[in-house]
């Protein structure tokens, strides 16, 4: 099945298998590709070995012997510096790139000098600019909210700018002193003692990520796109996010999504049948609408620091982080990895809930249009939910739950296919 491969990454042989591509930013998808996995530090060793079999029985039943994935473990995290001296290989690097669809569990973020976070790092080696989260409530998971059934979104996150950009100089440097110095020939004035941090936001960046957000809601007949941005405040970067937002949907897709001014101007406040609703929201008012008014919103386009918040408030609603997927996806790469981290406490105890990494694979599997790998695991993990099979962590919250293992867990999942 597939090609071999002769050239290895990290001293390993690649599976036999056949590369996945991208054309015009969507990947090309063999019937056996391969696909590189990070195993992750921590719980990442249990969540990784019930996760993997999941993925597997899931598409053997969908496809039979048809389709296949061939799996390659590539190395980053703590195993990376155990067996190759660094937290994030040469050889890594370049399996991700040659194999562009990949998943990896949470790895630790090394404390002091040298990268700041692998997950930064992957993020801006491989420019994936959105950080998809979509949220959405399992029946029976314990929730802190009355309604979490009404919270279904998808949360498009730009991953690269903002905040994140990295542009920061401690208080008293020669850098944070020239700084203000130069803001102060501007005739803004900022305290002597000031640490300084950039927020760029550049119109690049917000429209290519706009751009996705909105093709998602054509290709899953959502109703909206809600750019989320703190614009009343910050005009030129959260306030730019959202003209440039509009002026995308205007300029790109003028056949399939309407602003909410033209709704209102020419339709009487009514979304005309077949288009999408693109409208914005001030990140407060977002807090207040996911709490008061979920049902109202389906796709969220944010800047990285509100996405990052955002997610995190809308996984919390509906659950919480062990089973909070997510992706990071490029025009050419894309790396879907849980949201969590690595919990070491739980470490090869054979406890912690698989959930996170299950979801993002699911992730993958419809990325690359495997949908009925994506069903089969999506409707057997509801179903496992609903029987009250569930990890510690949530049956410590569900009255008459029965507490599973890892492994159990993904047993109960593959036998609900
Ligand atoms: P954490 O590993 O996410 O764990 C915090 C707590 O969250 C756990 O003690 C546990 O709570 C709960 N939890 C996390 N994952 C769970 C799962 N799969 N199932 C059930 N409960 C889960 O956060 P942390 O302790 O702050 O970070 C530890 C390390 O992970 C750090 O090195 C950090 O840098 C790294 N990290 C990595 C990523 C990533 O790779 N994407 C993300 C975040 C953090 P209870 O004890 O209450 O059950």
């Amino acid at each position: 099945m597939g090609q071999v491969i002769e050239k290895t990454f990290n001293g390993l042989k690649v599976p036999q298998g056949e590369k996945i591509t991208f054309k015009d930013g969507k990947p090309v998808v063999p019937a056996h590709p391969i696909i590189p996995f990070i195993e992750g530090d921590g719980i990442g060793r249990d969540i990784w070995r019930a996760s993997q079999r999941v993925f597997d029985a899931a598409v053997k039943k969908a496809y039979g012997d048809t389709r296949s994935i061939a799996w390659y473990e590539v190395f980053a995290g703590e195993k990376a510096k155990n067996n190759h001296g660094e937290w994030l290989p040469e050889g890594t690097i370049e399996a991700l790139k040659e194999f562009p669809v990949s998943i990896k569990g949470p790895l630790t973020t090394p404390v002091g000098g040298g990268i700041r976070s692998l997950n930064v790092a992957l993020r801006q080696i491989f420019d994936l600019y959105c950080c998809v989260r979509p949220v959405r409530y399992y029946q029976g998971v314990p929730s802190p909210v009355v309604s979490p059934e009404k919270m279904n979104v998808v949360i498009y996150r730009e991953n690269t700018e903002d905040v994140y950009a990295g542009v920061e100089f401690v208080s008293g440097s020669k850098e944070a002193k020239q700084l203000i110095d130069l803001i102060a020939s501007f005739g803004k004035t900022v305290r002597p003692d000031s640490g300084i941090g950039i927020k760029p936001i550049s119109k690049f960046g917000s429209q290519r990520l706009v751009r996705r957000a909105i093709e998602y809601a054509i290709a899953h007949n959502l109703p909206s796109v809600t750019l989320v941005h703190k614009g009343n405040i910050q005009k030129f970067t959260e306030g730019a996010f959202r003209d440039w937002g509009y002026e995308l949907a205007a300029e790109e897709f003028a056949a399939k999504a309407i602003s909410e001014d033209k709704v209102w101007a020419d339709f009487e406040g009514k979304t005309p049948a077949g288009k999408v609703l693109v409208n914005d929201r001030i990140a407060d008012s977002m807090f207040q609408q996911i709490l008061t008014r979920p049902s109202e919103y389906s796709v969220l386009a944010t800047t990285n620091l509100n996405g990052d918040y955002l997610s995190d408030a809308c996984a919390a609603q509906v659950g919480g982080l062990g089973i909070a997927p997510g992706a990071n996806i490029g025009d050419s790469c894309a790396i879907f990895e849980a949201t969590h981290g690595t919990a070491p406490k739980y470490a090869d105890k054979d406890v912690i809930n698989p959930g996170s990494v299950i979801l993002s694979g699911v992730m993958m599997f419809e990325f690359m249009g495997w949908t009925e790998v994506r069903d089969l695991i999506n409707n057997a993990f509801a179903k496992t939910i609903q029987q009250k099979l569930v990890t510690y962590d949530l049956e410590r919250l569900m009255p008459g739950a029965k507490k599973l293992k890892t492994s159990e867990f993904a047993d109960a999942i593959i036998s609900n296919f």
